[in-house]
Formats: structure tokens, sequence, C-alpha cells
């Protein structure tokens, strides 16, 4: 199965440069340190997937060329990975039809709650002319999916905030690792052959009480063992050159507009 992973935005909730820490500890010279907040684009199989509607997500549709999906995909309900949500309406205006949406069930509460007008009514389904419609799917962790005939799998990602998914692509060929302190130990079971592609947030080197530092991504990584590997999700403590030499060959940094083929 071929197909390729689009970074759409690569910095965490702030943006870099953000207004209260500037560039922080990131060479404002490296264009590759300017981050809009994160979206992923997902192409497996023809499937057209995007994950998490970041606040910045016109720009990135635009800038990326995107102007259809079969899917959008979300983590959970901070306002970083959901608040663009707004923009899936270009979407609708251009494919004429309303856009299935999937999350964990506390994820879609939120969102139906935040921006009930977004959300199809049985009758408006297909109906989107005049009046946007997204159908919100309920996911639970451990238990597959399919978007026309691919197959997701969604794992419980740990000590965040209150529900955290990731995503299996394909039985583990690709692996996209959201917001995380902590991985559950029943996802690793979900990963049933060697990831060509892991995809995992690096917030800051050190960790916070929410997010894992380079150690504990260090340590998962080493026993997922993936070909391949993206660290996205960064703030201004993370500076592109500085990571792209400390990290194993693996390891790369990812950059808004970064594209990876799997293969
Ligand atoms: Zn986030």
């Amino acid at each position: 199965m071929s197909g390729k992973i689009i970074i759409l935005g690569a910095g965490a909730a702030p943006g870099v440069p953000s207004l209260s820490m500037g560039w922080g500890y990131c060479n404002p010279a490296n264009k590759k340190n300017e981050r809009h907040r994160t979206s992923t684009y997902v192409e497996l199989k023809g499937v057209k997937i995007l994950i998490d509607t970041s606040p910045d997500l016109r720009e990135q549709l635009i800038q990326n060329n995107i102007k259809s999906l079969d899917g959008v995909l979300y983590t959970h309900s901070h306002a970083d990975h959901v608040h663009g949500i707004d923009d899936l309406r270009e979407i609708n205006r251009l494919s004429r039809q309303s856009l299935n949406i999937y999350g964990g069930k506390k994820t879609l509460k939120t969102i139906k709650q935040r921006f009930d007008y977004l959300i199809a009514k049985p009758r408006q389904v297909k109906n989107v002319v005049r009046m946007p419609s997204l159908i919100p799917n309920t996911v639970k962790g451990n238990h597959e999916f399919f978007i026309k005939g691919l197959k997701i799998t969604p794992i419980k990602l740990l000590q965040h905030c209150e529900e955290c998914l990731g995503y299996i692509f394909n039985d583990g060929e690709y692996v996209h690792i959201a917001d995380f302190k902590q991985i559950a130990e029943s996802a690793f079971k979900m990963i049933k052959r060697r990831p060509k592609l892991v995809v995992m947030p690096l917030t800051t080197p050190y960790g916070q009480i929410q997010h894992a530092g380079l150690d504990e991504v260090l340590g998962y990584i080493s026993r997922i063992n993936p070909e391949r590997v993206v660290l996205n999700h960064l703030a201004s403590e993370s500076d592109y050159e500085e990571l792209s030499q400390t990290t194993p060959d693996n390891i790369d940094i990812a950059y808004d507009g970064m594209e990876i083929e799997i293969k």
C-alpha cells in the first residue's frame, strides 16, 4: 500500500513564534521553525483523511491544495486540535456533500456543544448547499473501523486530557500519536506489523505534566521500533536544527508542509 502524509502544522497550541514567548529557543532565521498549529493530512490507498482541524486550517488547506476529504479524525477536544472546524464548510461546499467526522464519545460531545450549528441533523444530511453538515461517528479505543475500506484502529493515549486517541492505519503501517504523557499498554497490541512511519508529538524536550519529554518519547519509539519517526507538535523550546542533530538517524523533525511518502 502506498500513500503520503503531509504535516500541515508542526506547532503546539501557541504556534511558533507565539505572542508570549516569541521565538523562544528557536532560531528565527530557520523557516522550519515557523509553525502553525497541528493538523495532519493522510492519504493511504487513495483514501483522504484529515487528522484534527487546527485554528490555522484555512491556510493549511489552501497552501497544500486539499480540496476533498473522505473523513476527519479527531484526537481530542483541545482548541488547538479542533477550532478550525468551521473551515470544513469549504470542503462541504466543494463536494456538495456531508462529511463524516470521527472521534471518541467525550470529544464528539464537546464538539457538538461548541459547534452545534455545524453538526448535521438527519434531514440536512447531503443537503449542504446552504447548510454545512458534518456527520459525527463515535469510535472507541482498540475497536477498528473502516473509511472506504481503509482500516483504522483508535488507541488510547493517557494523562494528557480526559480522552485522547491516537490512530493506527492498516494494522500499523502508519501510526499517528497525538498529545500524550503515556501510551496505554493495550495500544501496543494493536500495532501488528513494523510501522513504516510513526508521527509523534514532542512539545518540549524536557516534558511537562501533560506532555512526554524526549526521554519518554525515545523510550516509546524503541519499543514500537518503526522504520521512520517524525516528531511534531513542537513548542518554542524545540529548535529544528538542535533536535535534528541530537536525535537518532531514523527520527526527523516536522515542519509545516513536510511531505512523507509511504512506499
Ligand atoms: Zn495539542
